[in-house]
């Protein structure tokens, strides 16, 4: 069963992604290191106790539907609430509003944990904390007097409601209408699916962020409103009022996360004869709701990158246990009588090893851009602005690197179970079905990459992207210049590495700037994940640089020796990919 890795949690915060510095240096107000620690501890002990025992039979039993009533599995009800009075929902959020206005870099090593634990539970508090996001940065005064306390505190919980039958990765095509009331208020009409807790049994009321279209808005992205639509309408005096007019019609028969409700949600289509249409009040301004959206969506494309990680460290350490204890084959290491357990068989160390490189380079990236959130704080304009390219700039890779490395590390840990991984008893084939589903929500991971090369590296006309290999050229030199004799030619494989990270980040600039974008589009994912082995390569070397460090770099030459080589080929793949790309898949088209 999962236990919380604390220890290696912790490190990676304080000198990888910067928390050390930035509390040495005062950034982070009067937080203390005592604090961070103790914050982790007991997250961990949360998770490990508490919410682990539930993920196998949330699995089994998930989530059921009885007329527009949702049931999540035993236990799970109890534990939302037992874990929301222990104030974790809270945890980044505003103090204003009851939060404890820690920084994000501990609400994302916390979800780490929660996720770890059990996907389908953590999903929730996920969106919730998307939602905070959204109404604290765009809610009307009035709007955030009314709601934010009791969401900050999880007694009610916030949902994000995008996705249509036809609208998906493009949101241009949404139909949902919302019209005017004449009150202040609006009247929303329309079909959501896939909707994550859209209905659940874990608190009374459930504040859902709609997307919907104004009668008179433009077409396209620039028509699209965002309005709180309650399940509960809540009274002058902060009850519970009438419900509202919106439903969950059904939910979905999932690969994974089955302990999670995906929910097909009806607005507006009256109930008890009432009139129709579920009352619904904007967030920000008419038809600028993609943008509020965007605030909510950016917090949640990186916890759904820890998703990746977390899911991928679960696995990690159920294939780890396993391979101590089954026995097959001889070994010369193994001075036991008998077979050897599988862990001394090269092969078999080489999976493991890459799992928790690949789960630790990950973790890395997704904690730097938790980093970078936290640096924009009270920053002057300039330093600001870097701050927050730089986030910019990690999210879709904190997204989608670690949310691919999710499925191949569970897919690993699979094969380390041989037959047994097939099986579902073993509990290990819950972690590839869970990690699945990372790369799909949250904007594929094909949007991420994308976003990356279309909007990320033109930032600040590429400097954003050639500062931030500049800092991975300062770690290889901290690299060369230990006398620590373990990192091997580490910082040579890394310096190629970067090598090729740069002249494939200056191939696609010049590409966009001469207008061949179907061609720097054609590169987007293995240049993402170049992205992403580059720079977590050069994380695993920090990591060992710290005075503890001994373990870890021999996890950083590993990955150095036996994986960033990939960088050259996929600098192959991007460069000289891209024609062929382009003109077999004509071939493909029936239309
Ligand atoms: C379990 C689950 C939970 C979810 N939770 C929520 C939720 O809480 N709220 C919510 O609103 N939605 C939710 N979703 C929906 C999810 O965000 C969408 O499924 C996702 O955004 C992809 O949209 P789509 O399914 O319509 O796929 P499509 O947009 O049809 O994409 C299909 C494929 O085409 C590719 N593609 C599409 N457009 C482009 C393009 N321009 N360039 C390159 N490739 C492209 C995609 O990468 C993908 O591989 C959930 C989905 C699931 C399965």
């Amino acid at each position: 069963m999962y236990r919380a890795p604390v220890q290696e949690i912790a490190h990676t915060l304080k000198n990888v992604a910067g928390l050390k510095a930035a509390l040495d240096a005062g950034e982070l107000g009067d937080l203390s290191e005592d604090l961070v620690d103790a914050v982790l501890e007991e997250a961990g002990r949360f998770a490990s106790e508490r919410i682990a025992p539930l993920n196998r039979e949330g699995d089994e039993t998930g989530a059921t539907l009885k007329g527009a009533v949702v049931t999540t599995p035993p236990g799970f009800a109890q534990t939302y609430r037992d874990w929301a009075e222990g104030g974790w929902n809270a945890i980044s959020s505003p103090e204003e509003f009851g939060g404890q206005g820690l920084p994000n870099m501990l609400a994302v090593a916390a979800s780490e944990m929660w996720n770890s634990a059990s996907m389908g539970f953590a999903l929730c508090p996920l969106l919730t904390i998307g939602a905070i996001e959204a109404l604290h940065a765009h809610g009307s005064r009035e709007l955030q007097d009314t709601y934010l306390e009791k969401i900050v505190s999880g007694e009610w919980t916030g949902t994000m409601n995008l996705t249509e039958p036809q609208c998906g990765s493009d949101l241009a095509a949404l139909k949902t209408r919302a019209e005017p009331a004449g009150d202040g208020t609006y009247r929303i009409f329309g079909q959501k699916i896939f909707i994550t807790y859209g209905e659940h049994d874990f608190t009374e009321n459930i504040c859902h962020l709609v997307l919907a279209r104004l009668p008179d808005a433009p077409a396209g992205t620039r028509g699209i409103s965002l309005f709180l639509v309650p399940k509960f309408l809540v009274n002058e005096d902060g009850s519970l009022g009438e419900r509202n007019d919106v439903f969950c019609q059904s939910i979905e028969h999932k690969l994974g996360i089955h302990a999670s409700p995906t929910c097909v949600m009806i607005y507006g289509d009256g109930f008890e004869g009432r009139e129709a249409g579920a009352i619904g009040y904007l967030i920000g301004e008419e038809n600028r709701g993609l943008n509020c959206m965007f605030t909510m969506m950016n917090n949640a494309r990186l916890n759904v990158g820890i998703q990746g990680v977390a899911v991928a460290e679960a696995a990690y350490q159920h294939a780890l246990a396993y391979a101590n204890e089954r026995k097959q084959g001889k070994s010369g290491e193994y001075d036991g009588s008998g077979m050897a357990p599988i862990v001394y068989h090269p092969d078999v160390v080489r999976n493991l090893l890459t799992m928790k490189a690949m789960t630790n380079a990950a973790r890395g990236i997704c904690y730097s851009c938790a980093h970078a959130l936290d640096m924009q704080e009270g920053k002057p304009d300039e330093e600001a602005k870097k701050w927050a390219e730089r986030s910019g700039l990690l999210t879709p890779v904190a997204k989608a690197f670690s949310t691919d490395i999710g499925c191949e590390v569970a897919s690993i840990g699979v094969q380390i179970h041989g037959g047994m991984g097939f099986i579902e008893e073993t509990g290990a084939a819950q972690y590839m079905r869970d990690a699945r589903i990372n790369p799909i929500y949250e904007g594929t991971n094909g949007i991420q990459a994308i976003d990356l090369v279309t909007r990320k590296l033109p930032l600040s006309g590429g400097k954003a992207v050639r500062d931030y290999i500049g800092e991975l050229r300062e770690i290889v030199e901290a690299v060369r210049g230990t006398n620590h004799e373990a990192f091997g030619d580490t910082a040579e494989l890394l310096e190629d590495a970067v090598n090729a990270f740069e002249e494939t980040t200056e191939w696609l600039l010049k590409a966009l700037s001469d207008g061949e974008s179907e061609a720097a589009l054609a590169g987007a994912t293995p240049y993402l994940r170049m992205f992403g082995l580059a720079s977590g390569g050069c994380y695993l070397a920090k990591s060992g640089l710290s005075p503890d460090g001994a373990e870890r770099v021999e996890l950083a030459r590993f990955f150095a020796e036996n994986h960033v080589a990939e960088c050259a080929a996929l600098k192959t793949t991007v460069t000289r990919g891209s024609q062929s790309l382009l003109n077999a898949g004509r071939a493909l088209r029936s239309a």
